[in-house]
C-alpha cells in the first residue's frame, strides 16, 4: 500500500506545527555553554526537505545555529565514507549507551567493547580517525567539506562560540584522555578533542540540516545538488545509529512517539531522516532536562503523527 500526500498537506500541517508551539516556554537554552545560554529563546524554525530537491520552510530556517550533536552525524558518515561499514563498527561501535551524552560511566563500562559515533565519547574517536592521521588542517578541511556535500551549502565556524566551548569543555577533556587510555583514541587526543569542539562550533541553519537528512533518506544523493555524496549501501547504516541512539538515554520514548529516526544537537537543532521520503529538520533553542529541544521535538511529532507517518508503518509514502 502506498500512502500519498500532497506538498499543500505537509505545508499545511508544519505551519499549524509552527503556529501551535512558537509561544510554547518550556525548557532552557543550555547553559553549560556560556555562549548558548544567551541565544534568543524565541527563535523556531522547521524545514522540510523532499527528495525532488523542493525545501519547504517555516520561520527562522535561515538562522545559524550551532550545530554540535548533530555534526556527530555527519562526521561518522565521512569516517564510514572513508573507512567502510565494518571498521565503523570495529573501531568505533554501534551500540546505545542508555547513558547520557557526555558520559564517562559510560566509557568504564564499556571499555573492553566500543559504543556509538553518536555520543561524545565515539564522536571524539570519530574525529580522531579523519584522515589524513597526523594534520589537524588536512583534517579539518575534509570535516567542514563533507558537511557542505551533506547540506548543498557550507557551514560557518562561530567563533565565539569555539571560544566559549574550548574553555569550558572539561568534562570532554577528561573522555579524550580516557579514551586514550583505553586505545579508542587514534590520533592526537588533544587534536581530536579540538575537532570535535569546533565541528560542535559550526553554525549551520535549519534549511541546511534537512538537506543533509534528505540526503541520507535519498541513499547518498544529495537532492538539492544532485550529487552522489556517499555509497548507497551506507545509508541503512547511518540510520541505524540515528535510530539507535539520537536522542541519548530518551531515544526509546522518541522513537515510540514521534516514528522518525532523529538526531539532536545542545544548539537547539533536531535533524530527522524518514528514509526514500523526506528530510526535516526543526530548530528552538530551549532544551529538555536531557539537551532536547522542547519545539523541535514537538513540531516534528506533530508533523508525523498528523500526517500518519512512522518509519516502522511499513507502507510506502509519495509525496506529490
Ligand atoms: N558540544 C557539546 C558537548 O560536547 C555537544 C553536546 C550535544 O549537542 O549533545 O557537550
Amino acid at each position: 500500500m502506498e500512502k500519498k500526500i500532497t506538498i499543500s498537506q505537509l505545508q499545511e500541517v508544519a505551519a499549524q506545527a509552527h503556529e501551535q508551539f512558537k509561544d510554547n516556554t518550556d525548557g532552557k537554552n543550555a547553559d553549560y555553554i556560556p555562549y548558548l545560554a544567551n541565544i534568543n529563546p524565541n527563535l523556531f524554525g522547521i524545514s522540510i526537505c523532499l527528495l525532488n530537491g523542493q525545501v519547504i520552510e517555516i520561520g527562522d530556517t535561515s538562522y545559524r545555529f550551532g550545530i554540535e550533536s548533530v555534526s556527530k552525524v555527519h562526521t561518522a558518515i565521512l569516517v564510514l565514507r572513508q573507512y567502510g561499514a565494518e571498521k565503523l563498527l570495529k573501531m568505533i561501535g554501534a551500540d546505545a549507551t542508555g547513558l547520557p551524552f557526555n558520559s564517562i560511566i559510560a566509557i568504564l563500562l564499556e571499555n573492553d567493547h566500543p559504543s556509538t559515533p553518536l555520543v561524545n565519547a565515539g564522536a571524539i574517536t570519530a574525529c580522531s580517525m579523519v584522515e589524513p592521521i597526523g594534520d589537524s588542517g588536512k583534517k579539518w578541511d575534509a570535516i567542514v567539506s563533507n558537511i557542505t556535500d551533506l547540506c548543498g551549502s557550507a557551514p560557518q565556524l562561530i567563533d565565539e562560540l569555539y571560544k566559549s566551548e574550548s574553555e569550558t569543555n572539561f568534562n570532554n577533556r577528561s573522555i579524550a584522555w580516557l579514551l586514550k587510555n583505553y586505545n579508542r583514541i587514534y590520533d592526537d587526543p588533544d587534536m581530536s578533542l579540538d575537532l570535535y569542539t569546533r565541528q560542535c562550533s559550526l553554525g549551520i541553519t535549519a534549511k541546511q540540516l534537512s538537506v543533509a537528512a534528505a540526503t541520507i533518506a535519498n541513499r547518498g544523493m544529495n537532492p538539492v545538488t544532485q550529487r552522489q555524496i556517499f555509497d548507497p549501501e551506507l545509508s541503512p547504516k547511518i540510520t541505524s545509529l540515528i535510530s539507535t541512539v539520537g536522542f541519548y538515554e530518551r531515544t526509546g520514548d522518541w522513537l515510540y512517539t514521534s516514528g522518525i529516526p532523529a538526531k539532536t544537537g545542545v544548539g537547539g537543532g533536531v535533524m530527522g531522516v524518514l528514509p526514500g521520503v523526506m528530510g526535516i529538520s526543526a530548530f528552538a533553542p530551549p532544551l529538555d532536562e536531557s539537551g532536547n529541544s522542547v519545539k523541535a521535538q514537538l513540531a516534528i511529532k506533530y508533523i508525523m503523527n498528523k500526517l500518519g507517518l512512522n518509519v516502522f508503518n511499513g507502507e510506502g509514502v509519495a509525496i506529490e
